[in-house]
C-alpha cells in the first residue's frame, strides 16, 4: 500500500479543508445548539463536488477514488459531524448503492440530482423493533398490479426529514429472514409517506433524523433496486462500504480532538508552567495521537482494497470498530486536557464527544462489528 498522497488526492483534501473552514466550522456551534444544520449545506456541498465523489462523471457525479472520498469525508467530520453524516448517507449509502445496483433507468432518473445536491437520500433500513436484528424487518410490500403497496415504520433515519428519495427495505415475499427483502427506490412525497423529526439526539443534533410512516404507499414496480429478495444484500453492501465512510468521519473527530488539545494544553498554564509541561497532560495527548493515526490508516486501507477491486469487507468493520471506539476515546481525552472548560458549549471538545458516541452505535454497533470480524475469522456465525 502506498502511503503518499496523489496530487488530486492532496487536492481533494485541500477543498474539503477550505470548504469547511468557510462553510462548516463557524456555524457547527450554533447548529448544534439549534438542532439544525442550515439546508443551504446540501446545495453547497453539492457544487463543491462532495455529493458526487466516486461516481462516473456521465451520471453528474466528480469522480474520484475512495481514498479521495476518505479524505473529504475525514475533514468533513473534522468540521461537523452532522454535515459529515449527510455526505455518508445521501452519496455513501443512497448514491453509491443506485450506481452499483441500479438499472440504467435508475441511474439516470436519480444520480445526476443526488451528486448535485439538487436530490437528497436516505437509507430506511432500521425499524422500531428491529435494528442490529434487520434482517427480521416487518415493514411489507405487497405486489398489486405495475406496483406494491408499502405498509410499516423506518426509525433513526438520517436526513430523513430532509430526504427526496428514500432507499427502503421491505418484505415482498413469503421466504423468512432476509431472504424475503427487496429494496425500493421511493420517492419521499409519496402519498401516505408522513415523517417526524426525532428531537433531543445526544449528538448529530443538527441532522434531520426521522421516523418514518408508509401507511398504503404505492411505489410503481420499476422502483425496485436490484433483484426481488436480495434486499438485504443490497442493504449489506452498501453499509460495507458506508462503514468505510463513518470510520473515516471518526478519524476527523479524533483529529479534530488532537487538535483542540494541543491547542489548549500550550495556553493553558497552572502551578505556574502550560499544562503542555505536564507529563501525565502529554500522556493524554500522545494517546489521542496514537488514536489518530491508527484509526487513519485502518481506513485507508480500506479505501486502497476497494480502489483496487478486493474483498474489503471485513476490513472496513475493523476500521469502523476500532475508528469510532477511538473517536469516543480521543474526545474523552481532549475533554479531560479542558478541564471545566471542556464540559462547556463554548468550547468544542464536548460536542466532539456527544458526536463521537454515536458512530459505536449506527451502521452497525461495536458488537456487531465484532460478530461480522469473527465470523470472517472462525467461519462461525454468532449472531
Ligand atoms: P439494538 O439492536 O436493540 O441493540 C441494543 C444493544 O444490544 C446494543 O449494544 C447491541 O450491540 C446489542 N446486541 C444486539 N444484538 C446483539 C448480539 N447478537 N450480540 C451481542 N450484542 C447484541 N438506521 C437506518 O436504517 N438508517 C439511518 O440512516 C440511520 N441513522 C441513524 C442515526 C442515529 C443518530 C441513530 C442513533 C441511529 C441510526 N440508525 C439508522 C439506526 C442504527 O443503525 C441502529 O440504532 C443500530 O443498528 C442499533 O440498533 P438498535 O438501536 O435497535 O439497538
Amino acid at each position: 500500500m502506498n502511503l503518499e498522497l496523489s496530487e488530486e488526492q492532496r487536492a481533494a483534501r485541500r477543498l474539503a479543508r477550505d470548504f469547511v473552514e468557510r462553510e462548516v466550522a463557524p456555524y457547527a456551534a450554533e447548529w448544534d445548539r439549534a438542532e439544525n444544520v442550515d439546508r443551504a449545506i446540501v446545495g453547497k456541498l453539492g457544487a463543491v463536488g462532495f455529493l458526487g465523489l466516486t461516481i462516473d462523471e456521465e451520471y453528474g457525479g466528480s469522480g474520484g477514488d475512495h481514498l479521495a472520498y476518505c479524505l473529504v469525508t475525514e475533514e468533513l467530520g473534522r468540521g461537523d459531524s452532522s454535515v459529515r453524516g449527510i455526505v455518508s448517507v445521501s452519496l455513501g449509502l443512497v448514491a453509491k448503492t443506485v450506481a452499483a445496483w441500479g438499472s440504467e433507468e435508475q441511474k439516470r432518473s436519480w444520480l445526476p440530482r443526488l451528486t448535485t445536491g439538487e436530490a437528497l437520500g436516505c437509507f430506511g433500513l432500521t425499524e422500531p423493533g428491529t435494528g442490529s436484528d434487520a434482517g427480521s424487518l416487518t415493514t411489507r410490500a405487497v405486489r398489486d398490479g405495475d406496483a406494491y403497496v408499502v405498509n410499516g415504520s423506518k426509525m433513526f433515519i438520517t436526513n430523513g426529514t430532509w430526504a427526496d428519495v428514500v432507499l427502503l427495505f421491505a418484505r415482498t415475499g413469503g421466504a423468512p429472514g432476509h431472504r424475503g427483502i427487496s429494496a425500493f427506490l421511493v420517492p419521499a412525497d409519496s402519498p401516505g409517506l408522513t415523517r417526524r423529526t426525532i428531537h433531543g439526539k445526544l449528538g448529530l443534533r443538527g441532522q434531520a433524523t426521522a421516523e418514518l410512516v408508509l401507511q398504503d404507499v404505492r411505489v410503481p414496480a420499476g422502483a425496485m433496486l436490484g433483484p426481488e429478495g436480495k434486499g438485504f444484500s443490497v442493504a449489506m453492501s452498501a453499509l460495507a462500504k458506508g462503514r468505510m465512510s463513518v470510520a473515516a468521519g471518526c478519524v476527523g473527530i479524533a483529529q479534530a480532538a488532537l487538535d483542540a488539545a494541543v491547542g489548549h494544553a500550550a495556553a493553558r498554564e497552572q502551578f505556574g508552567s502550560p499544562i503542555a509541561s505536564y507529563q501525565l497532560v502529554q500522556e493524554l495527548i500522545s494517546d489521542i495521537a496514537v488514536d489518530v493515526d491508527a484509526a487513519r490508516l485502518l481506513t485507508w486501507r480500506v479505501a486502497d482494497l476497494v480502489d483496487r477491486g478486493r474483498d474489503f469487507a471485513t476490513a472496513a468493520s475493523q476500521a469502523k470498530l476500532f475508528a469510532s471506539e477511538a473517536a469516543v476515546r480521543a474526545a474523552n481525552n481532549a475533554l479531560q486536557v479542558f478541564g471545566g472548560y471542556g464540559y462547556i458549549d463554548e468550547y468544542p471538545v464536548g460536542k466532539l464527544l456527544r458526536d463521537a458516541r454515536v458512530m459505536t452505535l449506527y451502521e452497525g454497533t461495536s458488537q456487531i462489528q465484532k460478530l461480522i470480524i469473527g465470523r470472517a475469522l472462525t467461519g462461525v456465525s454468532a449472531f
